[in-house]
């Protein structure tokens, strides 16, 4: 015979677990083994592999994830870098070209630097000997100062007089004369000498005062006073007043002259005075002068008094020769570029002379601290900013440019804003991910095991259906072939005596009556699975009916030596009940405790009222019909499940006895119909109590005087 891989598989297994069993035993085994394998084999297939590639691939994208969140924030520091480092590039790359184009035309490049970058505050010229040419001019030397400090006591105190009044002008001037010989620092000689010039002029001695004026002019025209003030401007200037109040058009020709020439000139550094000159020249012929010609010469005086301010300031920054040496190497007007602390410096050679911009430091790099933040995104998780020199290397920077060579030692720096964000968030995306793997695989396996119990019910209830299909058909046949056997003797005359003849007869009604009985639950277990059973309930004594069922039973129970022990009152209230379905609730019952009892056993039936409650609410006095026996008892793990359908207890004491598992199921039906209920109280080993519990009152269908169909 051949036999498949399965077979011989089965065999070999069967022989290896369990040698020297029976064969069926171990194959048995075998096929145990093979269905443990196989839930195994399921388990493994329908839940662990699935939550393995879950977790896999849950896994593999958050890290995919994680990494994209990082090349991007990267990303974005980068572009971001770039996109300063661009702009910075494009703004001084157009300043460059401003300077190159301003010089290739001619045009000069150091009156209105600002034109060329907003940030530039002072242009100038060097020539080729490192003097600065334009437009200023380094300090020239002064008349010597003579011994001690400059000593003005003497010149102030007629100063006070004079300017209060107390002293008229001509006696001023006098005065002035006397300081003038007595002093012995020749710039306290040059001013009093002014003054006095000044006093003739006030005390309306113009002769006299113009010619004091020139002769000041002459000596000390390019000195200074000890204000700064270059005494050929003062001349020039108090000239031109005593020509407005003569002549005002020839005056304020002579004062806007004054003004043109101070800001043709070169203004000297570390003296001032000229603006001073230049705007009181201005606001005195202002009355007969243009308008535009004001507003535009102050200006000028502004923007020329400003850049001395800042040339003072920045110009110890810078290294002429360095700045020079260095140009030389480069074509002319190539910017070369140079960082100091205060100013960025950009210097370029042109036409034999080295042109110098200086940048603001301050202004530059706090408007490029706010480009850098305007560089990202509001909503981007990195960060830009300006490092200085002098800044430190911050944490966490994922991009770092140079801003060289614009500004060297300075470099844009872009981080993330808040480093933990990214680990939180990503902490939290794990947590998420692992919690949704978790579920899911929760979910299978929960899926998994129910699908399980689902088989195992189907299983089960196939399983109690084949049994009791089996059980029926031998139930049938006991009494089908005892009636045959019976008849058939007494049909042949094998009965001798008329003892054995009413034996005979007596045995046939009893197995028809056990066949009427079976066949009876298994229609009416049909008839209530079709919901086609009803139930007539009408007022009556619950006694009668429960004793003409034990009366139907005595041929049967007598034959198995059982006794029966009845306790019915006769005053027991009336009960709404169908009579036939109440006999086949008691004889389930007793022909159970007959079935489940060792022979020669009693079986107690009584009826009481009690009070009890019962479903729908009831709640009141209850006739209570209860079955008693001194059986096997029942197994605590069966008492919920007897009265399911098919159900039979795996004890082997119950096994031994034959059954189709409906009896109670149909009981439990027929208690429900009539509102009430079965209940069963057992010890196993000591006997069962099965009690049916009856409402007084009838159930709704009853009352209202219809059959009472179940369900
Ligand atoms: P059957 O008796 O035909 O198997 P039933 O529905 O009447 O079916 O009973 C269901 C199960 O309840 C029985 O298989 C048995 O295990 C248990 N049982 C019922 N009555 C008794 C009893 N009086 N004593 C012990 N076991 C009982």
């Amino acid at each position: 015979m051949a036999r498949s891989p399965r077979t011989l598989l089965l065999r070999l297994l069967s022989r290896a677990l369990a040698p020297g069993k029976g064969e069926v035993r171990a194959l048995e085994e075998a096929l145990h083994l093979e269905g443990v394998v196989r839930f195994f084999a399921l388990f493994v297939v329908t839940v662990v592999l699935p939550a393995l590639l879950l977790g896999y691939l849950g896994i593999r994208s958050l890290r995919a994830e994680e990494l994209d969140l990082q090349a991007e924030a990267r990303r974005t520091a980068n572009l971001s870098a770039g996109a300063f480092f661009e702009g910075l590039d494009r703004e001084m790359t157009s300043f460059e070209d401003a300077v190159r184009t301003r010089l290739e035309s001619g045009r000069s490049t150091l009156d209105s630097p600002k034109e060329l970058h907003p940030d530039v505050v002072v242009a100038l010229r060097f020539d080729r000997d490192l003097r600065l040419e334009a437009p200023f001019a380094a300090s020239s030397t002064l008349l010597a100062e003579g011994p001690g400090p400059l000593d003005l006591s003497d010149w102030r105190r007629i100063d006070t007089l004079a300017r209060s009044g107390v002293l008229p002008p001509d006696k001023a001037a006098d005065a002035f004369a006397q300081v003038a010989a007595d002093a012995a620092q020749p710039r306290v000689v040059a001013r009093a000498r002014f003054d006095r010039a000044r006093m003739l002029a006030r005390a309306g001695r113009i002769g006299d005062a113009t010619a004091a004026f020139a002769e000041v002019a002459d000596r000390y025209g390019t000195e200074r006073d000890p204000w700064g003030f270059r005494y050929t401007d003062l001349v020039s200037l108090e000239v031109a007043e005593l020509r407005l109040a003569e002549e005002p058009k020839d005056g304020a020709a002579a004062l806007s002259d004054l003004v043109e020439r101070l800001l043709s000139e070169r203004w000297e550094l570390g003296r001032g005075g000229e603006g001073a000159v230049a705007r009181r020249a201005l606001s005195t012929a202002e009355p007969w002068l243009a308008p535009d010609f004001v507003s535009g010469a102050r200006g000028r005086i502004a923007r020329r008094t400003a850049m001395l301010f800042w040339a003072e300031q920045l110009l110890p920054e810078l290294d002429p020769a360095a700045a020079f040496a260095e140009a030389e190497s480069t074509a002319p007007g190539a910017i070369r570029w140079r960082t100091g602390d205060r100013a960025l410096w950009a210097t370029t050679r042109w036409d034999d002379g080295l042109y110098a911009y200086a940048f603001d430091m301050q202004t530059l790099s706090s408007r490029l601290k706010a480009d850098a933040r305007g560089v990202v995104a509001a909503d981007s998780p990195v960060l830009a900013f300006l490092l200085s020199p002098e800044d430190g290397e911050p944490t966490g920077v994922l991009e770092r440019r140079s801003l060289a060579p614009y500004l060297t030692g300075w470099a844009v720096a872009v981080a993330l804003e808040d480093p933990d964000a990214l680990q939180r968030g990503q902490n939290w995306r794990r947590t998420l991910r692992f919690a949704v793997v978790a579920l899911s695989v929760g979910m299978i396996a929960l899926g998994f095991m129910f699908s399980l119990r689902m088989i195992g019910r189907e299983l089960d209830v196939a399983r109690m259906k084949a049994d009791f299909a089996a059980s029926v058909s031998h139930e049938l046949r006991s009494p089908i072939t005892q009636i045959r056997l019976k008849g058939e003797s007494l049909m042949l005359g094998l009965a001798d005596t008329d003892e054995e003849r009413d034996e005979h007869y007596h045995a046939i009604v009893r197995e028809s009556e056990r066949l009427s009985r079976l066949v009876d639950n298994v229609l009416d277990f049909a008839a209530i699975e079709r919901g086609a059973k009803s139930y007539t309930l009408r007022p009556g004594d619950l006694s009668q009916s429960v004793h003409r069922a034990l009366v139907s039973m005595e041929s049967s129970l007598e034959f198995r030596d059982m006794h029966l022990d009845m306790r019915l009152p006769d005053d027991l209230p009336a009960v709404h009940h169908d009579a036939d379905a109440v006999a086949q609730c008691v004889i389930n019952l007793v022909s159970n405790a007959a079935k489940y009892s060792p022979e020669g056993e009693t079986i107690h039936v009584s009826a009481r009222v009690v009070e009890g409650e019962l479903p729908g609410g009831y709640s009141g006095p209850v006739v209570e019909v209860t079955v008693t026996d001194h059986g096997i008892g029942i197994a605590a793990h069966d008492l919920r499940s007897i009265f399911e359908p098919f159900y039979r207890s795996k004890d082997s004491l119950a096994r031994r006895r034959k059954g189709t598992g409906i009896g109670l199921t149909i009981t439990r039906y027929i208690m429900e119909a009539h509102g009430g209920t079965v209940a069963v109280q057992s010890k196993p080993g000591h006997g069962s109590t099965f009690s049916l519990r009856f409402p007084l009152e009838p159930p709704d269908g009853a009352r209202r005087g219809s059959p009472r169909s179940f369900p």
